[in-house]
């Protein structure tokens, strides 16, 4: 039986996750959140106390990286729950340089791969409908302007009771769009055939509903 694959890409905080949760939800799939996995890896080279700067020495910790993602929504590295440490401000300002990393890139896209082969999925990124899973069902590349992304972001962060100022999570957005855009290996871009959804003026019920019909018109009307 062929699996449905969802690739839902686009710059950092347009509301991906939220969206693909929701959808995936809706559609009885598995979400897989593969920003995730590179902030996970990310810990791990904090944790070591080491510089994710450095190419040579991020990549050296391949071996000893264990990501696992669980239908719950949680996040493992090694076997301890990194859920909520990966969402913190020295994670996202070092997570691109990680992501920038061909070896790394490689292992976990691999990881990726295998999860979208024997299930339907709905994954979100920044380079699934390009290089992931180019052959993907659907493919979207959702973008809002900065300042809505950051605003959005900003308030996310206030719920889950992440101190942060708006400033430096305009400052952080911005500076991963340009090292996500301009990396040479599988950079952030749209796929030719996806279809670009503007959230900037769409409340989350209108992206998901947006998507859905898209899923519809693409894949047909069905149940999961
Ligand atoms: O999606 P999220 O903002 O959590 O992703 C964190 C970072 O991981 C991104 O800024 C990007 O550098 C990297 N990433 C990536 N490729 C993906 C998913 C995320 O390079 N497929």
């Amino acid at each position: 039986m062929n699996h449905i694959s969802i690739a839902i890409d686009g710059p950092a905080a347009a509301g991906k996750s939220t969206v693909a949760k929701r959808v995936a939800e809706i559609l009885g799939f598995t979400y897989i959140d593969t920003g995730a996995m590179y902030r996970a890896f990310t810990v791990h080279v904090l944790n070591k106390g080491l510089d994710p700067k450095d190419e040579k020495v991020s990549c050296s910790l391949i071996p000893d990286v264990d990501i696992k993602l669980t239908s719950d929504n949680k996040v493992y590295l090694n076997g301890e729950d990194v859920t909520r440490r990966i969402r913190e401000p020295d994670v996202n300002a070092n997570v691109s340089y990680i992501a920038s990393y061909k070896d790394i890139r490689l292992a976990l896209v691999e990881q990726q791969r295998k999860m979208a082969k024997n299930d339907n999925v709905v994954m979100d990124g920044r380079d699934i409908g390009t290089y992931v899973l180019p052959d993907a069902s659907v493919k979207i590349f959702q973008i809002a302007s900065v300042e809505t992304r950051a605003i959005r972001r900003y308030e996310e962060n206030m719920q889950k009771g992440i101190p942060c100022t708006l400033e430096d999570i305009e400052n952080d957005v911005r500076k991963r769009d340009y090292i996500d855009s301009h990396r040479d290996f599988a950079p952030l871009k749209a796929a030719p055939d996806s279809v670009l959804v503007d959230t900037s003026f769409m409340s989350v019920d209108e992206v998901v509903n947006a998507v859905l019909e898209i899923v519809k018109n693409k894949c047909g009307d069905f149940n999961a």
